[in-house]
């Protein structure tokens, strides 16, 4: 089954970031006016996003679209995450968010090393590194503090809710 993909408006850009965290093809381009847009969501296959309740009248017709009446960002996530039974877990925290572009894990954490403040380098013992900007990743509080703010529970690899995550592993 090939994933849903999404093209989100010019409203919605939040709402795109918090689809690529989860793991998801988020694309945007504030760049170029609305019916560019949907020309590329058609053209790529992708579900338009769009707070435009308008939009089929004023445009040219997005192939799919879903309108949201929600103007508030992170009610827009779960409300998409629902419609389209997303799954928040699979690939969490697994692309760049600048990229839309999965992320690899640093083999050689002493590459990076260079890249990051020497409290997290050791703090933290997995990395990963964008291929495209190489902006270096790591999973700090952030993560929990995202997860907190996005309503979604991080499960451990057996099912069962996880307070501590597999990284980090503080030395102090
Ligand atoms: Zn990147």
């Amino acid at each position: 089954m090939i994933e849903t993909q999404f093209m989100v408006d010019h409203m919605l850009i939040r709402l795109g970031k918090y689809l690529r965290i989860i793991g998801y093809d988020a694309a945007w381009d504030s760049q170029v006016r609305t019916h560019a847009l949907i020309a590329r969501a058609n053209a790529e296959n992708r579900v338009f996003l769009t707070c435009n309740t308008h939009i089929t009248g004023q445009y040219p017709r997005p192939e799919k679209v879903f309108v949201l009446r929600e103007t508030e960002p992170v009610k827009q996530f779960q409300i998409v995450v629902t419609e389209f039974r997303l799954d928040s877990q699979k690939k969490l925290f697994s692309k760049c968010i600048r990229c839309n572009v999965f992320l690899e894990k640093v083999s050689d954490r002493e590459k990076i090393r260079a890249f990051v403040h020497p409290n997290v380098y050791a703090r933290f013992k997995v990395f990963f590194t964008c291929p495209r900007c190489g902006t270096v990743f790591w999973k700090g509080t952030h993560v929990a503090n995202t997860c907190r703010k996005l309503g979604i529970t991080m499960m451990s690899a057996h099912g069962s809710e996880c307070s501590v995550f597999e990284y980090p592993t503080p030395n102090s």
